[in-house]
């Protein structure tokens, strides 16, 4: 006999839980299929937390915020590439899906910052550890009470479409055993391509050679699916380098430590960037330097207010030292040089006026408790601002911006929303938003 669904989604990370739960609760069966062996994707990587303004946690730590004031700095971030309908939904519905998510028992109630904003509007777990586990683990606590099936390295090859509308998806397994699952609905979660050296370089030669954080399911197969039943893209060149990412184990250093009040330091021991500008900006401010290369630098403070300080100096890649002077000498930097450097950034943060870089945010506390840290950073390739064109209710659009009836997307695999560079913290705020929206309405598509 066929297997039917109401509604099928593709992916595992952020947009795929949220769209099956929603989709779910909507009265849809659901499937959510996984090419991976792990339920998560990229998202379960997300470090530093979920934007939103005027939400009530906000509200609660007395931070005064407002939806155009974070619409202008995304689309600046953006620099103005952004499509503004979509930004337009996406700020408006932010605190809404900060509310969905304690209401599933995921609470994000602690809040910090990213460059390129001006306010706290970051919401993290209140342990302030990443993001990205609390979410995913809060999300398939949600998927397994509603007893959704998820199937495990199981991959979707072809969209199925006849008449004009999507009919189903037909999947490989891991036994390469190929079947048919019928659907009036698909939601494509398949997240991005950063992992995908090929498809990088296709966009982007110069980037080609550079390392990612992504995990390696984020290879773009939703894009080249969706293009397949004539799905447009938009912005595909448009590709994120990370400042910070450290380079024996492409593992992302969180923004969230720059956001605590960490500094960024050339070889010679000098500040040489605002570190709470944009991604793109910061990262080009690092490229530019003789060595390709930066010291994060930060103190006790920073890390007792870190859970990820943690977890860097578990994985041995942080090099500590009592006093500034001993850490240079095990980074082989003139001492003097970064004794200058942090005394001067010092006296920045105790007039709260950075007179060398412009530096507005994060000057939280003098870097002068003992242990003081270092970690070696350098670029790495790590979101992919293109994808397939959608309209706001998520419906996948064609090259004439009509609507393919049944086919939904979400999350990175969605192109237009965060313009030319993305701001750190967006991205989980849009799989969610973008998310439950795509469930919500393919299961009403689907049942009506
Ligand atoms: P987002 O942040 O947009 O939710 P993620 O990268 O977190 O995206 O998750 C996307 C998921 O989709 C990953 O787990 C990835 O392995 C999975 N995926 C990608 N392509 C396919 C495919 N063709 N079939 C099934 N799963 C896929």
């Amino acid at each position: 006999a066929p297997v039917v669904y109401d509604v099928v989604v593709v992916g595992s990370g952020g947009a795929g839980l949220a769209a099956a739960i929603e989709a779910c609760d909507h009265g849809a069966s659901v499937a959510i299929i996984e090419k991976m062996p792990t339920i998560g994707g990229n998202t379960i990587k997300a470090s530093v937390g979920m934007n939103a303004a005027e939400t009530h946690f906000q509200i609660l730590k007395g931070i005064k915020d407002s939806k155009e004031l974070f619409y202008d700095e995304t689309f600046k971030g953006g620099k103005f590439k952004n499509n503004t309908q979509l930004l337009s939904e996406f700020v408006q519905q932010a605190p809404e899906a900060i509310d969905w998510l304690a209401s599933h028992g995921i609470e994000l109630n602690d809040i910090t910052i990213t460059g390129g904003m001006s306010i706290d509007r970051t919401h993290r777990p209140a342990d302030r550890s990443a993001v990205g586990g609390f979410l995913i683990s809060g999300l398939v606590k949600n998927i397994n009470t509603r007893n959704i099936e998820v199937l495990l390295e199981t991959s979707v090859a072809e969209i199925l479409f006849a008449n004009g509308a999507v009919t189903g998806v037909k999947v490989v397994d891991e036994y390469n055993d190929s079947r048919i699952l019928h659907a009036k609905s698909v939601i494509v979660a398949t997240g991005g391509f950063s992992a995908n050296r090929e498809m990088v370089a296709k966009y982007r030669p110069e980037l080609d050679g550079f390392v990612t954080t992504n995990h390696k399911g984020a290879t773009g197969s939703g894009i080249a699916m969706l293009q397949k039943i004539g799905a447009d893209t938009v912005d595909m060149k448009e590709i994120q380098i990370h400042p910070t990412v450290e380079q024996t184990t492409s593992y992302l250093i969180s923004e969230s430590i720059r956001g605590g009040g960490a500094i960024l330091v050339s070889q010679a021991g000098l500040r040489f960037f605002n570190e709470m500008e944009t991604r793109d900006k910061v990262s080009a401010g690092i490229i530019a330097l003789p060595e390709k290369s930066a010291w994060i630098i930060f103190d006790e403070h920073i890390r007792l207010n870190n859970k990820a300080a943690d977890e860097y100096i578990g994985r041995g890649f942080v090099i500590s030292a009592a006093t500034p002077e001993e850490l240079a000498v095990k980074i082989n930097m003139d001492p003097a040089a970064l004794q200058a450097t942090l005394k001067r950034f010092n006296q920045f943060v105790g007039q709260q006026n950075d007179e060398d870089f412009g530096r507005t945010t994060a000057l939280r506390y003098p870097l002068s408790l003992s242990p003081y840290y270092a970690i070696r950073v350098a670029p790495g390739v790590h979101h992919t601002m293109g994808g397939v064109t959608i309209n706001v209710e998520t419906s996948v659009l064609d090259t004439r911006k009509q609507v393919i009836a049944g086919a939904w997307a979400a999350g990175e695999v969605v192109g237009g929303i965060h313009g030319a560079n993305r701001i750190g913290g967006n991205a989980v705020a849009d799989i969610i938003i973008f998310g439950i929206k795509a469930g919500r309405n393919a299961a009403e598509y689907a049942l009506g």
